[in-house]
């Protein structure tokens, strides 16, 4: 029979799981002066080694009291139960233990055990069972928790949650910290169904809750946050998760608290902050309940949050400011537009009028000229023909051109490209002339 307890001054010692041929020697030697004892039936204790076994207690001739013999078949169970775990659990559940020794070496009322020997004949155990004056809590690491085993891991933590509750023990659990299912951009954080089953509810979380209550009078709140709320008329009911993990060679507890909001799959939750990471032995320090929060981080904390939120509902209405700011300057943007096209279409009508009437003018100068009359407008038009010009035109040229060739003078006026009455007169002159050769 295994025990790996021994006790000096009423001091819990455990052996090594491993030790040298030495030292297992030194150890016989030590218990043949009867040093070790059983801390039950208070029987010497003697130190015997086997290779699967390592070293170990035994009472002498095998014979193992009552106690000692319930407490081995509580390890069993436990053992049982924490096989799920990884080895990250052992590690952490024995820091978990140092530390609250530590603390119980200087205060008489805290007592502390593993939960299978302080408490065998429970049906499930804590990791770590504590005693602070009358009060008893039970201390649990739960690590491993993924998609696959979480609907099953939930059930049974609940259960276990509920029977140490009734059997008047208080449970804390801490949960091995891997990737936190965070969405920034919705400040929300989605959790496992295990995750919201094992959720605390401390004083301080019910602090938080005064807090968000004051704030959430503004009606805009979740707006300001980008939280997809689930109901409008959401119970404040803020909760805390304790993420554990190693950080450089030291235990670290990540305090995270949230709001309470899904109440189906997926669990979504308001996400109060970023946390805040505090050394194990400040996690689990001791006054009359454990502390679970560092009240300097945590009054850093709660500061960091409303000044958060007083900066998004600042952005929130600067960006309505901003965003009204550019409407109006689109719309006067696009009242001058329209301002400029009317121009610009005023304009393009004067062009097209000023076009058409250029090119009537044209059209009147390279139409055929088919009467005298129309002979005589163009000149009076062109060069300011008089009255006595055109009674030169019309006796001295016409009849020898011809009275029906208007449109050979006006071919003539605009081949020679006439600036006056005069010009026209050689220019005719000299067609006369030529045409009489
Ligand atoms: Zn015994």
């Amino acid at each position: 029979m295994r025990e790996a307890l021994h006790v000096i001054d009423n001091e819990l010692y455990k052996l090594p799981y491993s030790a040298t041929k030495e030292e297992v020697n030194n150890f016989k030697k030590l218990a043949d002066k009867d040093i070790f004892q059983c801390p039950h039936c208070k029987a010497k204790l003697i130190v015997k080694y086997g290779d699967t076994k390592g070293i170990y207690f035994s009472h002498q001739h095998s014979e193992a009291c009552e106690e000692s013999r319930k407490i081995d078949q509580a390890e069993k169970r436990y053992r049982r139960q924490i096989e799920r775990e990884t080895s990250v659990h052992n590690t952490i559940q024995a820091i978990l233990h140092d530390e609250i020794s530590n603390q119980a070496k200087n205060n008489t009322m805290i007592k502390v055990d593993y939960g299978f020997r302080a408490k065998p004949d429970l049906k499930e155990f804590p990791d770590i069972w504590v005693k602070v004056a009358d009060r008893e809590f039970a201390l649990s690491v739960i690590t491993n928790v993924n998609s696959l085993v979480d609907n099953k891991l939930s059930n049974t933590i609940s259960k276990r949650h509920q029977y140490f509750l009734e059997q008047g023990i208080e449970p804390i659990w801490f949960v091995e910290k891997k990737e936190q299912a965070i969405e920034r951009e919705k400040n929300s954080i989605v959790l496992w169904d295990a995750e919201l089953t094992i959720a605390a509810k401390t004083n301080q979380d019910r602090e938080w809750d005064s807090l968000l209550a004051s704030l959430m009078k503004d009606t805009m709140f979740f707006k300001y946050f980008n939280y997809p709320v689930s109901t409008e008329n959401i119970a404040i009911d803020v909760l805390s998760m304790y993420y554990i993990y190693s950080n450089e060679d030291r235990i670290v507890v990540k305090v995270q608290r949230f709001l309470k909001d899904h109440l189906v799959k997926p669990y979504r939750a308001f996400l109060l902050g970023d946390g805040y990471e505090i050394p194990f032995s400040d996690a689990v320090l001791i006054k009359n309940e454990f502390l679970l929060r560092n009240p300097t981080l945590e009054a850093q904390y709660q500061n960091e949050f409303i000044q958060k939120f007083k900066q998004l509902q600042f952005d929130f209405y600067e960006q309505q400011r901003i965003e009204k700011k550019r409407q109006q300057q689109e719309e006067e943007k696009r009242q001058k537009l329209m301002q400029q096209r009317l121009e610009q279409e005023e304009q393009r009508r004067k062009i097209l009028k000023q076009i058409s009437e250029q090119k009537l003018n044209s059209n009147l100068e390279t139409m055929r000229v088919s009467s005298y009359d129309s002979l005589k407008l163009l000149l009076k038009k062109r060069i300011g023909l008089t009255q006595s010009q055109q009674m030169e035109l019309w006796t001295t040229f016409m009849p020898v051109i011809g009275y029906k060739n208007s449109d050979v003078v006006w071919d003539l006026f605009v081949k020679h490209d006439c600036k006056s009455f005069g010009e026209l007169r050689t220019v005719l002159q000299n067609f006369i002339s030529t045409r009489n050769k």
